[in-house]
């Protein structure tokens, strides 16, 4: 039989989502307009955030966040390693040094212990990961950076729609990113935002989204006004209004799209939990959270002969991550090396991610499940 390809992530886009977009079409507006404005109130209504920048990638907003807190030469910045690379890019787009913090071995995320041995007297800021969608142990990061002075950056581009301990995501951090890219919970194609609390980190990075000027040519217009200043080095990380316009459509489907995604990994835990000869073990579930799942993650002992065979079977099992600091620019220009993350390196080589998306149906499940027992009988 033919089935159609699973692959790991992807978007759903409705009717509602299209006529969405084609309204902002329509409009006056293309880019920075009121659906810009729009979506950034609507994500800081839904997260509990106070001020929203809505920029043209994830990457983008980690960058200004890593601007907005000042982070520049001879700063460093404790990063996980169990991350996409632009977690710890952003760090060095600033011209500051990301050092790697190992991970918990349950759950890959970034270790609390692990940063507080890698703070010196340089370390001025903590980027977290909620990676695969369970928020970190905000608690304990919250009092490392208290005690010691650093910023705490939440990059949650796998959480939106997550909590822990009665906060949602979006509040936990100073600073939090989210992505909207399309493997994401929500998206506007291309897309990312920083929310945060505090004005003036929210000014500052508004400024970077727009080349450093300190007015938008859509204020300039309102006033009637041609003057403008140029305050600091920004880059055009703008996103459109037809791009936010989706991003509000797709905002309000976000609490059922996660339910779905628990419900979904609920059902992959079952089964591997009444398999145990399959020896497939998922990442732990911390008490207390919300876990928004973004991936759904395994350890496996023959990972990349089941890799392979899934793939061979129409099934897009993916590898979430490669460790940064293993990327030959990391290894070539910070010096970095097997060793210095063992948890994430042994991680690395079991570590399997499978389909996993809320227009995925049961049977979709039932068949990954039942080609992964297959395999396990086989061998
Ligand atoms: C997707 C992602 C990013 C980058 O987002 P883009 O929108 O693709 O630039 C950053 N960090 C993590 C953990 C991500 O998963």
């Amino acid at each position: 039989m033919n089935y159609k390809f699973l692959p790991y992530g992807r978007q759903t886009i409705d009717d509602e989502d299209i006529a969405a977009v084609v309204a902002a079409l329509r409009s006056d507006w293309l880019t920075t307009g009121p659906a810009v404005a729009g979506f950034e109130s609507a994500v800081c209504a839904y997260t509990g955030a106070e001020h929203g920048i809505a920029v043209s990638n994830g990457t983008a907003a980690l960058h200004a966040a890593m601007f907005a807190l000042g982070i520049g030469q001879g700063d460093e910045v404790i990063v996980p390693p169990m991350t996409f690379a632009a977690s710890s890019n952003c760090v060095l787009y600033q011209g500051g040094t990301p050092v790697f913090a190992d991970v918990a071995p349950e759950t890959l995320l970034i270790d609390p212990t692990a940063v507080e041995a890698a703070i010196t007297p340089r370390t001025k800021a903590i980027i977290a990961v909620d990676y695969a969608g369970q928020p970190c142990d905000w608690d304990a990061l919250r009092d490392i950076a208290d005690r010691r002075r650093l910023h705490l950056v939440a990059d949650s581009c796998h959480s939106i729609g997550g909590g822990y301990r009665g906060q949602k995501v979006g509040t936990l951090a100073d600073i939090t990113v989210f992505s909207f890219h399309p493997v994401k919970h929500i998206t506007t194609g291309e897309g990312g935002m920083a929310v945060t609390k505090d004005e003036a980190l929210a000014t500052r990075m508004r400024t970077f989204r727009g080349h450093g000027i300190t007015t938008t040519a859509t204020e300039r217009e309102k006033i009637g006004g041609w003057f403008y200043e140029m305050v600091d080095l920004g880059y055009n990380y703008r996103i459109t209004d037809f791009q936010c316009a989706l991003g509000i459509s797709q905002l309000s489907k976000l609490d059922a799209w996660v339910a779905r995604r628990n419900t979904l990994a609920h059902f992959y835990d079952i089964f591997f939990a009444a398999h145990p000869e399959m020896g497939i073990r998922p990442l732990k579930r911390n008490e207390d959270t919300v876990h928004a799942y973004h991936l759904y993650v395994v350890k496996h002992p023959q990972r990349d002969t089941t890799f392979q065979y899934l793939r061979n079977n129409g099934v897009g099992a993916n590898i979430h991550y490669i460790p940064v600091h293993l990327h030959p620019y990391y290894r070539k220009n910070l010096g970095a090396h097997e060793g210095m993350c063992p948890v994430a390196e042994a991680a690395y080589r079991e570590i399997l991610t499978l389909p996993l998306w809320p227009s995925m149906t049961d049977a979709d499940v039932t068949r990954v499940c039942n080609l992964l027992r297959a395999y396990s009988h086989g061998q």
